[in-house]
């Protein structure tokens, strides 16, 4: 068989600037992956961190090689072979890896004639539903687009803080949302003190967890926090790949997995697997991504304890269609092949 490639840089500018703990975004730029068997063609999408050292200019740097090794093995039922390839070939570089991960997946379903859940066995029923993310702003901002997210349905939302004012956001955004599941992500911004100090006040807004309250390089402070911490802890920035899943149950309460992370839908199943077995929650979380990579992390819901999967949903306008997310709700079911990207 033999197998066509390429890809091509896409703007996602921002319904709102993003702000967290580390700073702010206006706009953002995923690389868009396609792997056609001449017939049915998959869609991937590599949206890449700066945290995690890549940056569009490094994605399209290394795709000419993880897509020479694709058509090389040109059999796209072969995820195991071709992804251990691309590892062994390209070494780090997980967003670009993933976009390629995610193509093959969809285009492997859509040969097969499925949706990506059904291929996997999964159950598209009773999933989690997404939250909504208000990003650090001022205070009365804050508190009109919490209002806009309830205005639209959504009854989970992920409030970021790390700021002077993190007592007084989580009052107003309760104020505002008084129904909401409100989850937090302080961003790696707290000292371990302070988080301890910070989630006491927290608990009395019935928070439902917290975040990544301390830097990843402080794996003795997530610890310190999580034995004082009133709420469960979620690692996410100290929870990469498949191999820190032992030290993340050690420190943590929930692994938050994320694609761009780890590098492979595979990969990513591995890590759930993994944080079961070792007594974790599991959560999948994503970039500011478009639909081209966040429909096929949907297909993962079913194996999760909390989904964050609002990337595209913060975007201005997304190029591409996904899952349907009706006020949160993960609509697998729907999908009638792949994992449902297509262009709109
Ligand atoms: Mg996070």
């Amino acid at each position: 068989m033999s197998l066509e490639t390429g890809f091509e840089r896409v703007i996602l500018p921002l319904e709102f600037p993003f702000t967290i703990s580390r700073g702010t975004t206006e706009e953002t730029e995923n690389v868009i992956v396609r792997v056609s068997d001449g017939r049915d063609e998959g869609i991937g999408g590599a949206a890449p961190s700066a945290h995690y050292g890549e940056t569009v200019d490094t994605v399209e740097a290394v795709l000419p090689t993880l897509l020479e090794t694709v058509e090389g093995v040109g059999d796209p039922h072969q995820l195991e072979r071709i992804e251990r390839r691309m590892r062994e070939r390209v070494n780090l570089n997980p967003a670009a890896r993933c976009a390629v991960s995610i193509a093959l997946h969809d285009l492997v379903a859509k040969r097969l004639g499925l949706p990506l859940y059904r291929c996997w066995g999964l159950d598209p029923e009773d999933l989690p539903e997404t939250s909504y993310t208000i990003g650090i702003d001022d205070v009365e901002s804050m508190r009109g687009k919490t209002a806009t997210a309830c205005e639209r349905g959504y009854s989970t939302l992920k409030v970021k803080l790390g700021t002077e004012r993190d007592e007084e956001i989580i009052e107003t955004v309760r104020d505002e949302a008084p129904e909401a599941t409100i989850r937090v992500d302080a961003n790696e911004a707290w000292s371990p003190r302070e988080a301890v100090r910070k989630i006491e006040a927290l608990a009395e807004f019935g928070v439902e967890f917290v975040e990544q309250p301390v830097p990843a390089e402080n794996p003795e402070g997530m610890a310190f926090v999580r034995e004082r911490s009133a709420l469960p802890i979620a690692a996410d920035e100290s929870c990469v790949t498949l191999s820190d899943i032992p030290q993340v149950a050690e420190i943590a309460d929930i692994a938050n997995v994320k694609l761009m992370k780890c590098g492979s839908l595979r990969e990513a199943r591995a890590m759930f697997a993994a944080a079961r077995a070792h007594g974790l929650e599991t959560m999948l979380g994503c970039m500011t991504e478009s639909n081209a990579s966040i429909a096929a992390a949907c297909h993962l819901a079913p194996l999760l304890d909390y989904a964050d999967l609002d990337g595209s949903l913060l975007l201005a306008d997304d190029p591409y269609e996904g899952v349907s997310l009706p006020e949160g709700g993960i609509d697998l079911a729907s999908v009638e092949r792949g994992t449902g990207a297509s262009v709109r």
